[in-house]
């Protein structure tokens, strides 16, 4: 059994971040953006960007903000307007993520990815050369997924997976999840009084991964606890360590990488036969 203190203690050593916040965490309940959040958020990234590390941000977002923007009340069920929606949001969530960063003195890029881009070899390089070389010039690449170009039977459909497979085509060490729900627990804690915390994961058991059935949501994200289980499975897997967390206030990343115990840490658990195309295939 891993010593808990001593996983945490790893976290200080971490060189390359991969922080993914989900919709419900940067809009409030009525959908607007959440503009103080997002400004904290974007100053602690670039505080860990001055300390030294590598740094991504995977932001959610492009729909909620789309449907606010033209002032809807429901979320839309045809693909088309969805993905016009998230046309018309991407680009004002990059605008607000450009002016902030550039008041720290950082410069942003966008990169979005599609899972056909990730599946095909030839596309996964160019995108793995891109970060490399973003990386390489201080830059802080915000992904998201190409919503606009990806039917509803082949993409990734939410930003858990996505992060992951960002920290699989970059090497990142540690990927945080920052979403409405502060770690695994035993049960879904909206529902029972008996729900417990887990602060550890050292191993994703078959326990573990059937945690994820019964997850709670909201009516702004879309990654209940199954797909944060799925992310944790790739990212492990590819060497990297992970730790869901709430997302109420992003200076949590701070106490994450001094390795205090917030969240749940899920541990590296590097695996060369495991095959993340496959696996993605298979988890629709
Ligand atoms: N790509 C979606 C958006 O930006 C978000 C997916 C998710 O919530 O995980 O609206």
């Amino acid at each position: 059994m891993a010593n808990a203190g001593a996983a945490r203690e790893g976290l200080k050593q971490k060189k390359r971040i991969v922080v993914k916040i989900g919709s419900s965490s940067l809009t409030h309940e009525n959908g607007r953006l959440h503009l103080q959040r997002m400004e904290k958020l974007v100053r602690v990234l670039c505080e860990l960007k001055n300390r030294g590390m590598d740094v991504i941000l995977v932001s959610s977002g492009a729909g909620a903000v789309g449907r606010t923007t033209m002032k809807l009340a429901e979320k839309p069920s045809a693909l088309p307007e969805k993905q016009a929606l998230a046309a018309i949001g991407q680009a004002r969530l990059m605008m607000i993520y450009e002016r902030l960063f550039s008041e720290y003195g950082r410069t942003t890029a966008q990169i979005l990815l599609t899972k056909s881009a990730i599946l095909s070899e030839e596309s996964r390089r160019s995108a793995q050369a891109t970060f490399e070389t973003l990386l390489s010039m201080h830059v802080i690449p915000v992904v998201n997924e190409n919503d606009t170009v990806e039917t509803h039977e082949f993409r990734f459909g939410d930003n858990d997976r996505l992060s992951a497979i960002v920290v699989a085509l970059t090497g990142a060490d540690l990927l945080v999840l920052l979403s409405d729900i502060d770690g695994l627990y035993t049960d879904d804690p909206t529902r029972s009084d008996t729900a417990e915390k887990i602060a550890l994961v050292p191993d994703l058991t078959e326990e573990i991964l059937r945690m994820g059935k019964e997850s709670p949501g909201s009516s702004f994200g879309t990654g209940g606890m199954a797909s944060k289980l799925v992310a944790a499975r790739i990212a492990c897997h590819c060497g990297a360590d992970m730790v869901i967390a709430s997302g109420e206030d992003p200076e949590i990343l701070y106490r994450i990488l001094q390795g205090e115990e917030e969240g749940t840490l899920f541990l590296h658990q590097p695996d060369s036969d495991f095959d993340m195309y496959a696996y993605l295939n298979e988890t629709e």
